[in-house]
């Protein structure tokens, strides 16, 4: 229906504004349902999305983080916008900037301001073009998996873990599932678990027990830069340790720093 009304606004060449239209994006396979505020259909065909947020913009700015929220929310719906878009003949344009709306100063007056999505966009259709297709991950796990959760617990756990995740601790804030990944990532040992940087600055070494043998010299190409650091950081430690065990010092700063095998968090 939103399409049907998308082409008859664009069509009759006018203003019209839809209010919270319905729009459907594809998410890796899966049809995502979509409700922005309202969306503008211009004279000259083009579509604008609006968004409505009650922060406050204050002397026409608002708080940076709270309007990047909001930028990266309406360019999924502009991206949604451009697939309906695409269906029609000629495409509409999707304007790549959204309409902000905010209080004004504290009041209950309404302020708006053009944000630009374009960076905003070209992240999301490049987050969208790598997810994994839910029919190949599905494809992966065994016969009569199922998640149905009236099933035993027993059977519930052993589906989800038959799923591969990547715990890190941003998981905690936005998935229900954290606690029990964050389990599973600690007894497998698994360097994400300490949060996505460190993740990223490792490089090859996924697993805590790999990191630690690269410390150590046991492991890893010395060439590689993250096990050269990783060395240069074992042999400070242990010059540390060192010091801190000579007369006068304390010996608790291997109790600080890290126990064996263990993240210090
Ligand atoms: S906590 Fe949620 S988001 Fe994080 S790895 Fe587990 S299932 Fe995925």
């Amino acid at each position: 229906r939103t399409a049907l009304a998308l082409r008859e606004a664009t069509a009759a060449g006018g203003w019209t504004l839809l209010d919270h239209p319905m729009l459907v994006l594809d998410v890796a396979g899966t049809p995502a349902f979509l409700e922005p505020d309202a969306v503008v259909v211009h004279p000259d065909g083009g579509w604008t999305v609006v968004e409505i947020k009650s922060f406050p913009m204050i002397d026409g700015s608002a708080d940076a983080a709270k309007v990047g929220g909001a930028a990266r929310q309406s360019a999924v719906y502009a991206l949604a916008l451009e697939r309906v878009a695409a269906r029609m003949d000629p495409a509409p344009p999707v304007r790549h900037h959204v309409l902000l709306v905010c209080p004004k100063d504290f009041s209950n007056l309404p302020t708006a301001s053009a944000v630009d999505v374009r960076k905003q966009l070209s992240v999301t259709r490049r987050q969208l073009a790598r997810l994994t297709r839910v029919e190949d991950i599905a494809a992966e796990l065994p016969e009569g998996t199922t998640f149905d959760v009236r099933r035993p617990a027993a059977e519930l756990t052993a589906a989800v873990e038959s799923v591969p995740a990547t715990y890190a601790p941003e998981c905690l804030a936005a998935c229900e599932l954290a606690f029990h990944c964050r389990a599973r990532a600690r007894q497998a040992g698994e360097v994400t678990s300490l949060g996505r940087a460190i993740r990223g600055e490792l490089g090859g070494l996924t697993s805590i027990g790999d990191v630690l043998a690269a410390a150590r010299g046991e492991a890893g190409d010395p060439d590689d830069p993250a096990v050269a650091t990783l060395r240069r950081a074992a042999g400070l430690r242990r010059e540390a340790l060192a010091g801190v065990g000579s007369p006068g010092g304390g010996a608790t700063l291997q109790d600080v720093l890290t126990e064996e095998g263990q993240p210090c968090r």
